[in-house]
Order: structure tokens, then sequence, then C-alpha cells
């Protein structure tokens, strides 16, 4: 019997209809080259296996790493699965081949730095499916103008096509989660429809903008822009940040690029 870690996020899926649907959802073909992160007690990973010629699981957890050598013994090609142990957020996927699937039932502590550090590795990855909490999943797929709409949602849209796939109800988990899930898919766009080059100076300029997400743009950004910079761009300065898409966030980081302003 495992006791399930709250440190480590720990929910374990128990719902087959779930698991049914978001197994449907990802279409594993046998040669994928498939990640999962948090395998936990397996119930995403065993559906995997069944379709997968192999599949590469992160765990952190001691205890759960302890159960899958056991199940699965290393070091024995006959092994379809390949444990990493440690931490998601220290792991590096570009050890991994790709184009790289990631699945996982996320830890929903560490859910947003997750997502960004993924999103690093995007021309390595050829999709991803999470089950994260509602709220979250809200946000990734937010349209501008809208409470939901911030940084999350212009970080991840300007390189990903996000799609929320399923509503999962907090009963689908044991322990039961005080919050609602879904699960989404993002799917890195195309190479040459991402503008941006400087992706430090974008995502300094996003975080600048929706750090005072009630405050102008003219006085958000005012270290990065004056009027005529907002004229030459064509960009109203009363506006806010949640009234930006992802394309004029990029413009103006380009625009800065060009001018050697920062
Ligand atoms: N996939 C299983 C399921 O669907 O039932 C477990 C999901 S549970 C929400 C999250 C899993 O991620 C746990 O197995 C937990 O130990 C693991 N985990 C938590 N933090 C982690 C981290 N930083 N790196 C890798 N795994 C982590």
């Amino acid at each position: 019997m495992h006791k399930a870690k709250k440190r480590f996020g720990q929910n374990f899926l128990v719902d087959e209809r779930i698991v049914a649907d978001i197994i449907g959802a990802i279409r594993p073909e046998p040669e994928d080259n498939m990640a999962e992160i948090g395998p936990g007690l397996g119930a995403l990973t065993r559906p995997l296996l069944k379709r997968l010629n192999h599949l590469h699981v992160v765990e952190i957890d001691r205890d759960i790493i302890a159960r899958l050598e056991h199940d699965y013994p290393q070091g024995n090609t006959e092994s379809k699965l390949i444990i990493h142990a440690g931490d998601a957020l220290e792991f590096d996927i570009a050890t991994l081949p790709a184009p790289l699937r990631i699945v996982g039932n996320l830890p929903y502590n560490i859910s947003s730095p997750l997502l960004f550090r993924f999103a690093a590795y995007a021309e390595r990855i050829r999709d991803m499916h999470f089950m994260l909490q509602n709220e979250v999943v809200e946000r990734m797929v937010a349209e501008r103008s809208t409470p939901e709409y911030g940084r999350l949602s212009v970080m991840l849209q300007y390189r990903f096509n996000v799609e929320k796939l399923l509503d999962v109800p907090p009963e689908s988990f044991r322990p039961t989660p005080k919050v609602n899930s879904a699960i989404v898919r993002m799917t890195p766009l195309p190479a040459d429809e991402i503008q941006v080059r400087d992706e430090k100076l974008f995502a300094e300029i996003v975080s600048a903008a929706f750090g005072q997400r009630r405050k102008t743009l003219r006085n958000t950004l005012r270290n990065y822009l004056d009027e005529s910079d907002f004229i030459q761009l064509g960009i109203n300065a009363q506006l806010r940040a949640e009234n930006l898409g992802g394309e004029e966030f990029a413009r103006i980081s380009i625009y800065l690029n060009g001018n050697s302003r920062v």
C-alpha cells in the first residue's frame, strides 16, 4: 500500500473511463518517443506501455521509484520502461530522443514552472498532453481581454496551439483533490511562425506588462518604450497587457531588438 504524499502532489487517477479517454486523446503508436512525468502508481503508464515499444518516465518519489524498479527491472534490454529518477524540473529533456511526446498527470504545485521548462524545448517536442488543475488550463487557453488571460496564456500560446480536451472531476482521483482538473493538449506551432528571436527579452516584456495588470502599457513598459515608440509600433499606450495578443508582444520585442534599446 502506498501512502500518498502531499508534498509531491500525489493524487492518483483511479477512474478507468478517464484513463481510456486520455489514452484515446494521446493515440500512442508503438514507435513514438514518449516521456511520462510522474508515473506514480501507473494509471497511465500501464496502458501506455501496452501500446508503445518504449516509455521514459521521470519520477521523484523514492518509494515509487523502488516499486517501478521492482516491476520493471532496469539494465535489462527487454525492459520497455526506462526510469529516470529525479526532479522533472531539473531533468534535461534534450537527452531524450526527438520528436518527443510528453504526457503526465502533473503535480499541481509545480505545474506552471514545469510548463515553462518544457516550452523552452518546443522545437524537440511533437506534442504534450497534461492533466492540470482546471483553473490553470483555463488560463492557458484564455483569449485576450478576459480575466483569465495573462502571462501563462501569452507565453504558451505564442509557441503552441493549446486545446482544452476534457474536464475531470475530483472523484476521479485518490485522494480526492479540492479542485477540478482538465486535460490539455499542446502542439508546437511551425518554427517559421515564431517571429521572436530574443526569447529572454520577450519573456521580460510580458512579465513587466502583466506585473501590474490594471495599469496601462505606458506605465508598465515605461522602461522600454516612450510615446514615439508606441506610435511607431502602432500600439495604443492606454491599453493594458490583457488587451495585447502574443503577436503584439512579439512586435515590441523585435522592435526593441532592432533599436538596440536594451
Ligand atoms: N501519473 C499518476 C496518476 O495519474 O495517477 C500520478 C499522478 S500524481 C498527480 C503526480 C506524480 O508526479 C506523482 O507520482 C509524484 O510523485 C510525481 N512528482 C511530483 N513532483 C515531481 C517532480 N518534481 N518530478 C518528477 N515527478 C514528480
